[in-house]
């Protein structure tokens, strides 16, 4: 049974899904107005991860991201680039599926735009208008919050406290503070779209409720995103989606916890970050999400560079023992002597920690301590048969390659052959010279090679080497 902690009941709940076998989710997805930080990468890992670990129970994902090509952040640097808005959009949506894919990050299933939703977005502004819920003040319209009952339910607060405690925008149009745009009225030179209020565009909130409801439906599983998000922005698509529909929103919210650097949220406004790009040129992919994936999904994290070289090493202890299985299956043998062993446990305990709220630092370490049980198995038997090595391999397979992404058996064997040619180059350089006489070198050649456990072997024909 799969349980997940839910923000809007604050409990650990079984998932029952609204469709047998399927799943409907949407993850709040970036503004493009920059490339995306290390911070902002750790949530869409993780959604990835909780995408992949319900495809891996046998669940069809309907993954849905939006993409934010509208926004204040992106007039302006529009505006500071004397650039078109839309080409500042494009390039950065651009530049995130680039960096999805640098990240091993599958790809969603949808990534709606909202410059792509304008007619979607207004019709449900006009519902909340038509049913009281949002007013118009020369062009701007906002959202009563005093209308809907349940505003605050799933930030757990009520609206005295949302008033005194929270940052909201302060607008003299507005009847109550914690009221949001819905609509903002055109201003002088910035992009706007016609509606029945004039000239404008959406607000943020309105773009996810309108997107969420085309394309997964007035209900739906999971909603997921960063816990910043929680208030106002979750809190303000619940009030939108179930006063225009009348209609329960969303059964699940899932919110991913920070990354931290020292002890301060990664944030562009701090100027506190690192790009995903950046970060991904100095590790492999498989580092970092190896790092996101040795925390719970919801606790907060530290970023460092001490914490990435601990991942390194664990990245090379699952690389090592997958080179390791490559070639036993090598020199396997049709039969062998019978393992007293089975991965039914260990699928087990991986799946009881995944099934715990995505226990995803439990199930971890079930792969650490599978890779360290086989790895005892082949000191002990020293003949293996195939099936074995196949049932080893589909296991590390379904974890640790489709759940967790954190690994790869092409990987190890593309840096294999890498490395063999780059041997080649050696051998053939220290052959070049001894022709020339430069036995030194060529010595040396010799010796870092030995040092590295690669043994070279001559004969009169050809040097061959052998690693150790
Ligand atoms: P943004 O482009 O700022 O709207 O953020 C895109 C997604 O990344 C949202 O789900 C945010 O909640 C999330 N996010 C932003 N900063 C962080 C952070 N430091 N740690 C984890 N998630 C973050
Ligand atoms: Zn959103």
């Amino acid at each position: 049974m799969l349980k997940l902690y839910n923000t809007l009941t604050n409990k650990k709940e079984e998932f029952i899904p609204l469709v047998r076998n399927e799943v409907k989710m949407y993850v709040c997805g970036p503004t493009v107005y920059d490339f995306f930080h290390i911070g902002n990468a750790r949530s869409f890992i993780m959604a990835d991860v909780i995408r992949r670990y319900f495809e891996y129970k046998g669940y069809d994902v309907t993954f849905v991201m939006n993409i934010t090509d509208i926004d204040d952040k992106i007039i302006k640097k529009s505006i500071d680039g004397k650039k078109e808005y839309s080409i500042v959009a494009e390039t950065f949506a651009n530049a995130f599926l680039e960096d999805l894919k640098k990240l091993n990050i599958k790809p969603a299933t949808l990534y709606p735009k909202a410059t792509a939703h304008i007619s979607e977005i207004i019709s449900m502004i006009k519902s909340l208008e038509e049913k009281g819920f949002a007013y118009n003040v020369n062009g701007n319209v906002f959202y009563d919050v005093s209308k809907f009952s349940a505003y605050g339910k799933l930030s757990g607060k009520n609206l005295e406290d949302l008033e005194s405690g929270s940052r909201v925008e302060i607008n003299e149009e507005k009847k109550n503070p914690l009221d949001f745009s819905l609509w903002k009225k055109a201003k002088e030179g910035e992009p706007s779209w016609e509606s029945p209020w004039g000239n404008g565009r959406p607000g943020w909130h309105i773009e996810c409720s309108a997107m969420s409801c085309k394309h997964l439906g007035e209900t739906f599983d999971i909603h997921a995103g960063g816990s910043d998000l929680i208030f106002p922005h979750h809190e303000n698509e619940i009030a939108q989606s179930e006063a225009s529909t009348g209609k329960h929103f969303v059964n699940y919210w899932m919110h991913f916890g920070f990354l931290n650097i020292d002890n301060e949220k990664m944030s562009k406004s701090l100027g506190n970050f690192f790009t995903a790009r950046d970060v991904v040129e100095k590790y492999p992919k498989e580092v970092i999400r190896l790092f996101f994936v040795q925390t719970h999904y919801s606790g907060s994290l530290n970023y460092s560079v001490e914490l990435l070289d601990a991942s390194k090493k664990g990245l090379e202890k699952i690389e090592n023992f997958l080179f390791t299985l490559k070639e036993k299956q090598k020199s396997a043998v049709d039969h062998a002597k019978k393992i007293p062993f089975s991965c039914k446990k260990y699928y087990s305990d991986f799946e009881e920690a995944m099934d715990d709220d995505f226990n995803s630092a439990k199930a971890l370490a079930v792969i650490f301590d599978f890779i360290k049980e086989v790895n005892r198995l082949f000191v002990e038997y020293p003949q293996l048969d195939k099936p074995f090595l196949e049932k080893v391999e589909k296991f590390l397979q379904k974890t640790a390659v489709d759940v967790f992404g954190i690994a790869s058996f092409e990987r190890k064997e593309e840096s294999a052959s890498l490395e063999n040619e780059l041997i080649e180059i050696l051998i053939q350089l220290r052959i070049t010279a001894k022709a020339e006489k430069n036995f030194a070198l060529a010595d040396k050649i010799r010796d870092d090679l030995k040092s590295l456990g690669i043994q070279l072997l001559d004969s009169k024909e050809k040097t061959v080497y052998k690693k150790s």
